[in-house]
């Protein structure tokens, strides 16, 4: 089965280490997830491509317990739908990012994150589309 990407520009693909792409301004020096034209403090339109750091920490969750609205979301519906965990991690000096999380088991604020790539969902011509998530460090992998 082909694995693709759930977005272009959402994150590095291929890579073992995958990034989260995101643009940090010229003007400003803020740092936004995702990629945007322009910035959202100065409204400068002088953005670079910024790859995140792959660490954060946890700074708020909770658990997504029914389907969110479609589209975007294109998982399971109905009695296929698992709840799953959702939560911003912020990332030192760059930005927290929303995000989905590998687990909901044993999670608390403040704890070490890292980003991982985990299957979502299969597509009309039958690829596995691949997402970002993000999981405690050093807990159980469920990454790809
Ligand atoms: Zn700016």
């Amino acid at each position: 089965m082909a694995r693709v990407p759930v977005a272009e520009g959402v994150f590095t693909w291929p890579s073992d280490e995958p990034r989260l792409i995101g643009s940090r301004c010229a003007a400003c020096g803020i740092v936004t997830f995702p990629r945007q034209e322009s910035c959202p403090r100065c409204a400068s339109t002088d953005m670079a491509d910024h790859l995140l750091s792959r660490r954060g920490r946890l700074w708020a969750w909770t658990t997504q317990e029914f389907p969110p609205p479609t589209p975007p979301y294109a998982g399971p519906t109905g009695a296929a739908f698992v709840p799953y965990g959702v939560g911003y991690v912020e990332l030192a000096g760059e930005v927290r990012v929303e995000t989905r999380l590998t687990t909901t088991e044993g999670l608390r604020i403040g704890m070490d994150m890292e980003l991982v790539l985990v299957p979502s969902r299969t597509d009309d011509d039958g690829n596995e589309v691949v997402t970002f998530a993000f999981r405690p460090v050093g807990g159980a992998s469920l990454g790809l």
